[in-house]
């Protein structure tokens, strides 16, 4: 049998606790969520998670985090949901519905969408900046110069508070180096939160500063396949 997410959970809380102790006594450790990464899992592994006490998710998908999350969010007025996936400026206001986390800002127009959302709405979830620390064409994401000047316009300009920075670092590099490259932006910006680790690399990013890992599939097990 495999291990549950109960035995899981504890495996990863316990090696994130160790990243910190390995830092020695004097290090500044900060407190780090798990955010449980529950795209593509199935209802049974989501109810498993709620049992183990498990309150904060995240998700990639707007409309496929409705379908798992409106009944459930009711049941638990405490579930903390995190959208961690690009977002779409037409469904901009579903999101600022549905999340109380949006971690994938990274663009003006998505900025006004947000803004607008949010007064339409009364509701203001707390913001994270996605950098491209990597520079990737493919992937979603401020550029690495670009990410101070933003910042100060979302306040200046949008009255828009920005919690902090994420990033999903190049998967042929050493993470460590992202890591390290977000905790100096998010100094540099004046941010509070870094959003940053994986499965692979979570007790990397604890080391350097995370505020919370996204991990998935060492919690939940595999994924099904997309498509
Ligand atoms: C899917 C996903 C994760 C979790 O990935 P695992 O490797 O399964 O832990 C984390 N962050 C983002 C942005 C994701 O899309």
């Amino acid at each position: 049998m495999s291990p549950s997410f109960i035995e899981n959970r504890a495996l990863i809380l316990k090696r994130l606790e160790e990243a910190h102790e390995s830092l020695g006594p004097d290090a500044l450790k900060r407190d780090i969520t798990l955010v449980a990464v529950s795209k593509q899992q199935p209802d049974v592994r989501i109810d498993e998670a709620l049992a183990a006490g498990q309150r904060v998710f995240g998700e990639n998908r707007v409309q496929e985090a409705f379908t798992r999350w409106a009944a459930r969010r009711e049941a638990y007025p405490d579930l903390e949901l995190r959208l961690i996936g690009p977002l779409q400026t037409n469904k901009a206001k579903d999101a600022v519905a549905l999340f109380d986390v949006i971690e994938t800002l990274d663009r003006e127009k998505l900025a006004g969408a947000l803004k607008k959302a949010m007064d339409e709405t009364g509701r203001s979830p707390r913001l994270y900046v996605q950098v491209n620390t990597g520079d990737e064409a493919q992937k979603a994401g401020l550029g690495v110069d670009e990410v101070e000047a933003f910042v100060a316009k979302m306040r200046t300009e949008y009255g828009l508070t920005i919690e902090g920075l994420m990033c999903i670092p190049p998967v042929e590099e050493p993470a460590s180096l992202h890591f390290a490259l977000l905790a100096k932006l998010a100094k540099a910006c004046g941010v509070e939160k870094l959003s940053m680790g994986m499965s692979g690399d979570y007790d990397v990013a604890a080391k350097l500063g995370a505020t919370s890992v996204r991990v998935g599939s060492a919690l939940f097990g595999e994924r099904a396949k997309p498509e």
